[in-house]
């Protein structure tokens, strides 16, 4: 019984090791989908705070910046809702 406890505190590095692993896999997956570097990514999500960059990236999917005044506007939007420039694309 006396043992479990510090059985269990042995695993943590290696459980902590998987989980940042597959988190970083994950992260790489979302720079995949938005057209990041896969690599870069990977390394990024190691990190703790990955989650709210994925959060952020997830939430700019639709978005482009202004080429006129840099404020984030819809991918389909033909005029930019904070300047008015006309976009071509
Ligand atoms: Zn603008």
């Amino acid at each position: 019984m006396n043992q479990e406890p510090s059985v269990f505190v042995s695993l943590l590095p290696l459980v902590y090791i998987a989980v940042t692993v597959i988190k970083g896999w994950l992260f790489a997956r979302i720079a995949k989908i938005v057209g990041k570097s896969f690599g870069l990514y990977f390394v990024l999500g190691i990190f703790p705070i990955s989650d709210f960059i994925a959060l952020i990236l997830l939430g700019n999917q639709d978005t482009i910046r202004c080429p006129q005044c840099a404020e984030r506007i819809r991918k389909e939007a033909k005029k930019c809702r904070h300047c008015g420039h006309e976009i071509n694309t």
